[in-house]
């Protein structure tokens, strides 16, 4: 039996772990004990991430889509397919006809490759990914106040906080190590605040849970704002030394005393004044939030409040300390890093800034276009209404994650040509025209980015199956076929070199110095050890920027028709769209259905019983589950993980975009439940 050390494939956590091959197959799983994120441990997900590589699902050679069915095909085949329909369209309806989502999933390699291609080959913008519907209001919110839109902290830093505000991220389940961490904390005496509507695990051992309304976060971190300056909480020396824009922020929260922030986010006013003093009198204070932050549509002014609070207490630039984020899926991180991104190059390098687009050109060889693409969600408005009808998507599954999948559908049915290159024939892949089948993590080398700025190394343990081909040389040969001559790379390793080239906060790596436990940026150059914090001294953009933001109501309110608060999520046991954890047993065993969370009194009142078949509807569908009847929800809140396909909550969901990062508001609509007849 083989062991070879990789990352693991889905979580930002960024566990390394030993695949376990014998005889070509995977045949288990173990923990690295070194690493600085699993230490020895990893949670269920991880211990079971080889048995959906060898699924008889698996995708084993390219499909075309003929008479509506498809039928196997030849690389040359179906590649042809591709690339022709894809010129074809840009020749008859202009550059910007088509459009490309790249993969949260895949390498940086493989993203920087997907942009490449968009821009370099193709010539439009249009490049998105799934970040947009995470944190694309972490990269706009905390680039404005910060200079940089990554978790500030590493999660081993956590241990040492002594008081730790945890908001809108579901921890002990979806980012367990970094639960890991925070209970560390805890046994050496640090503070915990829970903020959340729902009683999620790690509220359980919160010093305060404080449940807030969903979609009210800029009221209570106003409220806490308020409290410290009222209370002379604030750290003046960070402010005046480090900061701009303090009497901005000053005005504006001097209008959320505990009674108005309490009045709007249903949490009471002591608490509020006893969480604010818990956080402003800390040493080190560490906030950590994730999408019940983002997903809003005042995401950004969420965000920026969060960075407001940090700053205004001087809890940033410090060990244990920050404004940390964590990102979602394994390389999320990586993807925004390389430039996944319509308005971006890898290194957050902007498409407008004149100088950084002459360095691309003149490292591609090409003219490239100056203008921002499309969004994710702006793609799929663009392509119902018949502006895009080419659409290349690699390794996501909008049919699922997407909201208000409805209308997904029909845009993806109005395309005259959709590629989907994926590991699975998921939702998405069936609409496709051409399916170009991927290598899974086990089956190719290359590079991830966890949620702490961590680049590491990804190791290849068994060959892809069957005529499948990792994302790379899929895309590489894509390029060639349409005649561009710089995508000859022999290896990831020469894709990362030409990434090392170009994007200055990776600028000091190489594969030889990432084998141990890799390097988190910035590491701008060969002798640099890599950056465990940012922001030490002074701030990426120089000073820190308090953005004061006013409480907006979500877009979308409770009425007489529609009298509940829907919230979605994910369960500890499944992974995003559920194309790898339901192809595997234990998971599905501990986890095999979609259900809804509705709270006791509601239940009574609607005569609901536990596991009862019910149905949930909103303005934009309906879907039909069973019923869990349980505290963790407050009256008036509904909770639906968005894993299961044929129960979809994101049929439900409000496509809502926050103005400014454009992230639809997953988090908060109006719904309505009711006993199935
Ligand atoms: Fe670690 Fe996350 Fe993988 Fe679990 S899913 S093993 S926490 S990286």
């Amino acid at each position: 039996m083989r062991q070879v050390l990789t990352t693991c494939t889905f979580c930002g956590c960024g566990c390394n772990l030993y695949l376990l091959e014998e005889g070509g197959k995977l045949v288990g799983v173990s923990p690295s004990r070194e690493h600085p994120v699993s230490q020895g441990k990893l949670c269920v997900k991880g211990w079971q991430s080889f048995e959906f590589v060898h699924s008889p699902e698996r995708l084993t050679h390219p499909l075309v889509k003929e008479g509506g069915h498809f039928r196997g095909a030849s690389w040359d085949q179906a590649l042809g397919r591709a690339v022709t329909g894809l010129q074809q369209i840009q020749q008859e309806h202009g550059r910007d006809a088509i459009a490309f989502l790249s993969s949260a999933k895949c390498t940086n390699e493989e993203n920087f490759l997907m942009m490449k291609l968009a821009r370099a080959v193709f010539g439009t913008n249009h490049v998105d990914h799934c970040a947009r519907l995470c944190h694309s209001s972490t990269v706009v919110g905390l680039a404005s106040t910060f200079g940089s839109g990554a978790m500030t902290n590493s999660i081993a830093e956590l241990e040492d906080s002594d008081c730790i505000l945890v908001t809108g991220s579901n921890t002990s389940e979806q980012h367990p190590q970094v639960a890991s961490r925070i209970l560390s904390a805890l046994r050496k005496g640090a503070k915990l605040i829970v903020i959340d509507p729902r009683a999620i695990r790690l509220a359980r051992l919160a010093h305060l849970h404080l449940r807030q309304a969903p979609g009210t976060d800029v009221a209570w971190l106003n409220g806490f704002m308020h409290v410290i300056l009222r209370e002379g909480l604030e750290d003046r020396d960070f402010i005046e030394q480090r900061t701009e824009g303090f009497e901005q922020l000053k005005k504006v929260v001097a209008n959320y005393p505990p009674e108005r922030a309490a009045q709007i986010t249903g949490i009471p006013p002591d608490d509020i004044v006893t969480a604010a003093r818990m956080y402003g009198q800390a040493k080190a204070a560490a906030l950590v939030y994730s999408m019940g932050i983002t997903q809003h549509t005042t995401g950004v002014d969420n965000v920026r409040s969060c960075a407001n609070l940090a700053m205004l207490t001087g809890n940033v630039g410090k060990p244990s300390t920050g404004v940390n984020p964590l990102r979602g899926q394994n390389n999320v991180q990586g993807a925004c890093d390389l430039g996944a991104l319509p308005d971006v190059y890898s290194g957050y390098q902007k498409v407008t800034d004149p100088e950084a687009r002459e360095k691309f050109e003149a490292a591609w060889k090409v003219t490239l276009p100056g203008e921002p693409g499309l969004t994710v969600v702006e793609i799929m408005e663009a392509a119902g209404r018949g502006e895009i009808r080419g659409l290349y998507i690699m390794g996501e599954n909008p049919m699922v994650s997407d909201p208000d999948i409805r209308h997904v559908e029909e845009a993806l049915s109005r395309l005259e040509l959709l590629v989907v290159q994926d590991i699975f024939l998921t939702e998405t892949a069936q609409l496709a025209h051409v399916v170009l089948p991927g290598a899974s993590f086990a089956e190719k080398e290359g590079t991830f980015t966890n949620t702490e700025r961590r680049v590491q190394l990804v190791r290849q343990a068994v060959a892809p199956v069957g005529d499948s081909l990792p994302d790379w040389r899929i895309l590489s040969k894509v390029a060639r076929r349409t005649g561009y001559d710089g995508f000859s790379y022999d290896s990831p390793s020469d894709i990362f070199d030409e990434i090392v080239s170009l994007t200055p906060i990776y600028g000091g790596m190489s594969y030889e110095r990432l084998q141990a436990w890799g390097l988190q940026w910035p590491c701008p150059s060969k002798d640099h050890p890599g950056t465990p914090y940012l922001h030490k001294g002074q701030f990426s953009r120089g000073l820190g920027c308090f953005i004061p933001a006013e409480y907006k109501p979500p877009a979308e309110v409770p009425d007489d028709e529609y009298p509940y608060i829907l919230t979605t999520g994910r369960v500890y046991f499944h992974w995003h769209t559920g194309s790898m954890t339901r192809r595997t047993a234990v998971l599905l065993r501990e986890s095999p259905s979609a259900f809804v969370e509705v709270s006791p009194e509601d239940a009574k009142g609607l005569g609901i019983r536990e596991r009862e078949r019910v149905k949930v509807a909103s303005r934009r569908g309906e879907i039909e589950l069973e019923a869990r009847v349980t505290t963790d929800v407050p009256p008036g809140v509904l909770f639906i993980p968005f894993h299961f396909y044929e129960a979809a909550a994101n049929l439900l969901t409000n496509p809502a975009l926050d103005p400014i990062a454009k992230i639809p508001e997953l988090k908060v609509c109006a719904a309505k439940i009711e006993k199935c007849q």
